[in-house]
């Protein structure tokens, strides 16, 4: 089924062809005419699965055909924000959405507001605006003042207008909760909790997350109405045209010098470097800007006017490699981006999937590589376990790790199991066992031992030291 055959809006279909969009994704085949009709939905999709046109495009498809209901301001002189005089200063009328779409993070945040502009760019009348925390509250005061049928925000900046009655829900329509899983994570459960209390209960609600499972499952059954329940398990999900790959490394100056040998890889048109902590973003972006390279830093300790130059400079292709922590790399799409390295391990593994899936999106294929101490294996372990995907070790010449990783289970290198021919065993079930694992032929996880698979270019070797605190992300 083609987006035409779907039946959006010729406005909506121009602007799909102006992306280079061609059909839908497999969470879009699903979600539009299902949310067209008017459903409910309780989408589980990975990142990069399209799952933001999936709820945007028959939003847009209703504003598009529907009159703004009368109670609406429509036609309401645009209020300017600044010194109102006399009493007027007490009088600023309260926006009133027609949909709300609460993302766990700024960065996201943005991002669905830019694909909103661009698939609603031949709808002038629909107008989306960004509502996040270290944005200036004038500004945002201008911006709720023009009256936007769509907000995208994030939990507490958007409770702090509610509180102080610059927002009225009453005609909201739509409520899309993106990300579901990880704004429990980051802990904003009450406040969700609060804004959906104040939205109308014939509201249509959709929640995307990347698990239906537990609390966020609960959550979805109580804030949806006969939910249409969609699982995407495409190629996208399982991340099968992401290679991934793992080195071992002795100690910290290891690390460092394999990854500056690494970023130096000509195949690399742009990188994310995740880091454990903000101070790790910030060392590391150093140092490789000592080294020559061209990186620059993104964590929430930096302002949002810096986070926003930095994300647009990646966009632009005029920085080549980002070093951030995964709160501040949620959200971000940029489809140049070919690499992605795991300077420090994440600490959950939900975090390896998102962070890997920053690479290899829109159809485009991408390199995932971890830089691992020996220390932290128990992590692969979990990793490996929640994708059902081993992680091939592979070995830099010049960069051996002078250590032999334990082989409690032996694991393949260099080439991953489904390019030498090897049986994958993706769809099992977890606690099943894989067949790899017990493979009596299956090379042994034996790092020093392996020949080389890449050219090597002389660098150093140094140490790390296991985990690191991740208080401060
Ligand atoms: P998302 O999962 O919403 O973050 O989207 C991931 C990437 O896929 C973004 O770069 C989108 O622009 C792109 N995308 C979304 N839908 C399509 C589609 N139907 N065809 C091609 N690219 C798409």
């Amino acid at each position: 089924m083609n987006f035409a055959e779907i039946g959006l809006h010729p406005a909506i279909l121009k602007a799909l062809t102006d992306s280079g969009y061609s059909e839908p994704t497999a969470v879009q085949q699903q979600a539009i005419p299902a949310a067209l009709a008017g459903r409910d939905l309780m989408v589980s999709s990975q990142t990069g699965s399209g799952k933001t046109a999936a709820f945007m495009l028959p939003a847009l498809h209703l504003f598009a055909s529907q009159q703004r209901p009368a109670t609406a301001r429509t036609n309401a002189p645009e209020r300017r924000p600044g010194p109102a005089r006399g009493h007027d200063r007490h009088r600023f009328q309260p926006a009133q959405p027609r949909m709300l779409v609460l993302t766990p993070t700024r960065e996201l945040a943005l991002q669905v507001t830019a694909a909103t502009e661009k698939y609603g760019r031949q709808l002038h009348q629909v107008r989306a605006v960004a509502i996040l925390g270290g944005m200036p509250y004038p500004k945002q005061m201008e911006l709720l003042g023009r009256n936007p049928e769509i907000l995208v925000a994030t939990p507490g900046r958007l409770i702090d207008h509610m509180s102080s009655g610059k927002i009225d829900f009453s005609q909201l329509q739509i409520l899309v909760l993106d990300e579901a899983d990880r704004m429990l994570d980051m802990g904003f459960i009450e406040d969700i909790e609060r804004i959906v209390a104040a939205t109308p209960s014939a509201r249509q609600t959709m929640l995307f997350s990347a698990t239906l499972d537990g609390m966020v499952g609960d959550m979805a059954q109580r804030m949806t109405r006969s939910a249409l329940r969609i699982q995407v398990d495409a190629a996208s999900a399982r991340h099968d045209h992401i290679e991934q790959r793992m080195h071992f490394v002795d100690d910290l100056a290891h690390k460092n010098r394999l990854l500056d040998h690494l970023l130096r890889d000509a195949t690399i048109d742009q990188a994310l470097v995740f880091t454990a902590t903000k101070r790790d973003a910030d060392t590391v972006s150093d140092r490789l800007n000592v080294a020559g390279l061209n990186a620059a830093a993104l964590h929430g300790d930096m302002h949002q006017g810096a986070r926003n130059r930095t994300l647009t400079a990646m966009r632009r292709g005029q920085l080549r490699i980002l070093v951030a922590t995964d709160v501040a790399a949620r959200g971000i799409d940029v489809p140049t981006i070919t690499h992605v390295f795991n300077y420090d391990l994440p600490k959950a593994a939900e975090d390896y999937v998102h962070r890997i899936g920053r690479t290899g999106r829109a159809g485009r294929s991408g390199l995932a590589i971890s830089l691992v101490h020996h220390a932290e294996q128990f992590n692969v372990r979990k990793i490996e376990r929640f994708t059902k995907q081993m992680i091939p070790v592979e070995v830099v010449a010049g960069h051996e790790p002078t250590r032999r990783a334990p082989s409690a289970n032996p694991r393949p290198t260099s080439k991953p199991a489904w390019k030498s021919g090897e049986k994958r065993n993706f769809g099992q079930p977890a606690g099943q066992a894989d067949s790899r694992f017990s493979k009596p032929s299956a090379p042994r996880r034996d790092g020093a031992a392996r020949p080389s698979y890449h050219d090597s270019a002389k660098s150093g070797a140094g140490a790390s030291t296991g985990r690191r605190s991740y208080g401060d992300r």
